[in-house]
Order: C-alpha cells, then sequence, then structure tokens
C-alpha cells in the first residue's frame, strides 16, 4: 500500500496531472451572479501541494491570483473558533451536511434560522456576524490572517468584483434578513452581507492557499505559528469533509477520500492530515458548483499517491 510517507515524487506527478487535466474546451459553467468570474480563460489551471516539513511544489498556473469564493469560508470559522467563546458561535450554526444548495432559503425557514453548517451561505453569515461583534471589518481582519498563514501580503481583496456581486446580492441579503427575523443575526442584514461578499472577494494563488491551509494538516501549527487547537483544527477538518463540497461532499469523499473545501471561483482547498494542504484551481464548474477539472485531478492525485484519510 502507498502511504502519505512513501509517496512518489511530487514535481513530475503534478506536472503529469497540469498536462491530463488541462481544460482543453470550454465545459462546465461560471456562476452568473458574480460577474467577474466569467472574464477568466477557462483553461487555467494551477495546482499546489504544501507539506508538513515546510516544502512547496507547484505546476500550471500556481502563481495565478483567482477568487477564493467560499474557500473564505473555512477560515472565517478558524477565526470564530480563535476568538474562544466557541460555544456562542456553535450555538447559532449546526455541524450537519445540508443536501441543499448552499444558498438555499427553503432549509433556513424549515429550521428557524440555524443553519445547517458553517459552509453554506447561511451558515457563513452567521459566523461573519460573530465575528464582527469584535472585529467590524471582518473582510480585513481575514485578509491579514490569510497573509500572516500565507508568509506574504500576497493576498487582496477584489473590491470592484465585491461590489459588482453586492450589487446581485439579493438571495444573500434575503438569507441575512430571515437570519435576522429568527434573531440569528445581530448586525444590520445589509453590513454582514457585505462584509461577507468582501471576504468571497480575497484573491489567493494556489500556492498562497495552500500554505494558508497547513495549519489544518499539522493539527492546528501553521505557518505563523499555533492557529487553532489539536481538537479544533480537527473539527474543521471533519466539517470539511461533511460538508465542503456544496451538495457533492459525499461523491467528493467517495472519489477523493479527503476534506476538502470548495468556491465558485473554481478552487479547492483539500487536507491530507499529517502531511500537506493541496490548492487546485480551474474555473469552470459542474452542475454542484465544484471545479470540474480540480475534482477530477484530485481524484487522480490520491488515486496515485495513495493519500486518504481512509
Ligand atoms: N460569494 C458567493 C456567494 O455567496 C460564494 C459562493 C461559493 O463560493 O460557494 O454566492
Amino acid at each position: 500500500m502507498t502511504t502519505a510517507l512513501d509517496a512518489p515524487p511530487l514535481d513530475p506527478i503534478l506536472d503529469d496531472i497540469v498536462r491530463t487535466h488541462r481544460p482543453q474546451r470550454e465545459a462546465g459553467s461560471v456562476p452568473t451572479h458574480i460577474p467577474s468570474l466569467a472574464a477568466v480563460p477557462y483553461n487555467r489551471f494551477g495546482i499546489a501541494v504544501a507539506t508538513a516539513s515546510g516544502d512547496v511544489f507547484t505546476s500550471g498556473d500556481a502563481h495565478i491570483p483567482f477568487s477564493i469564493q467560499s474557500i473564505s469560508k473555512v477560515f472565517t470559522l478558524a477565526m470564530a473558533l480563535q476568538r474562544g467563546g466557541t460555544s456562542s458561535v456553535w450555538s447559532r450554526v449546526l455541524r450537519e451536511p445540508s443536501g441543499t444548495a448552499f444558498n438555499s432559503l427553503v432549509q433556513l425557514e424549515v429550521e428557524h434560522g440555524i443553519p445547517r453548517n458553517p459552509f453554506i451561505n447561511a451558515g457563513a453569515l452567521v459566523v461573519t456576524d460573530h465575528l464582527m461583534e469584535e472585529t467590524p471589518d471582518a473582510a480585513s481582519a481575514l485578509l491579514r490572517f490569510l497573509a500572516r498563514e500565507a508568509g506574504g501580503p500576497g493576498p487582496f481583496i477584489d473590491e470592484a468584483a465585491a461590489a459588482n456581486e453586492l450589487s446581485n446580492s439579493s438571495r444573500n441579503l434575503a438569507l441575512a434578513h430571515f437570519l435576522k427575523d429568527f434573531r440569528n443575526l445581530r448586525q444590520p442584514a445589509e453590513f454582514v452581507v457585505e462584509n461577507y461578499v468582501r471576504q468571497c472577494s480575497i484573491m489567493m494563488t494556489c500556492v498562497e492557499l495552500a500554505r494558508a491551509g497547513l495549519f489544518l494538516a499539522r493539527e492546528g501549527h501553521g505557518t505563523s505559528g499555533t492557529v487553532l487547537s489539536r481538537n479544533e483544527a480537527k473539527r474543521i477538518g471533519s466539517i470539511m469533509l461533511t460538508c465542503g463540497m456544496y451538495d457533492a461532499a459525499g461523491e467528493f469523499a467517495f472519489r477523493v477520500g479527503l476534506p476538502g473545501k470548495s468556491g465558485v471561483g473554481g478552487g479547492i482547498l483539500v487536507i491530507v492530515p499529517g502531511h500537506c494542504a493541496i490548492c487546485v484551481w480551474s474555473p469552470r464548474l459542474d452542475a454542484k458548483g465544484n471545479s470540474l477539472a480540480g475534482s477530477e485531478a484530485l481524484a487522480d492525485l490520491s488515486d496515485r499517491t495513495g493519500w486518504s484519510v481512509f
């Protein structure tokens, strides 16, 4: 059996993954409510692996910044857990897969304003609200967190893209107003949505995201020191495994066997506990909102290396 520790050399594997999975034609789709994402060339494909020992392996477009979108939800949850008072965030959001679309209103109504998990939009709005109590500009605080963990000043907020998405945010506003009505939002709904959209509009490269996610592979120890306790890091990994890939978490667990978080910008952050963090990016999405080429590439990488939590 191939284990993480005796996996074959990574450089040639990653180069071959890029050769095999870089899209040759315009398949899949991009989200219509975020106009800036439609401008990204369909054949972008990058991958980076940041290892627990500090090495970074890359191939393809691993140094081109892209919109992290929902991958931000992993890091805002980490910041909320860092704040301590974990019981307060966990009393406002659950840890169950939703089985519905990431921006579903129906489930929130049926379940009385308690979002199923922190990785659907309603849950992320509650986490944002929680962070804003202490730090009103939670998006800038997230940016600082990401720059620190990525090890450089690279990450930035694409403010024009955020403004553009904000003008198409009726659904997220509806979710926020629902949460407010159920008394699960403390700040004004408009402020929370604006802050959330700015978090989603952070631009990072595969290399930066893999490095920023390393604390989840290293029992809470990031590139800048201890980010979270071992137990909190474990919990985020568990939620990634069960809720990180929209309504395709089961399929992803079946094919890849690793905790992941996807964003509609086409990025996927994956954790190999104890070994490495992986970021893959390719912009065109499948029907569930996950990167088409990125999901294929991760299944292939996991098969070739034996990396899996099982
Ligand atoms: N900003 C996007 C939205 O709220 C994020 C979606 C995603 O990546 O899941 O619709």
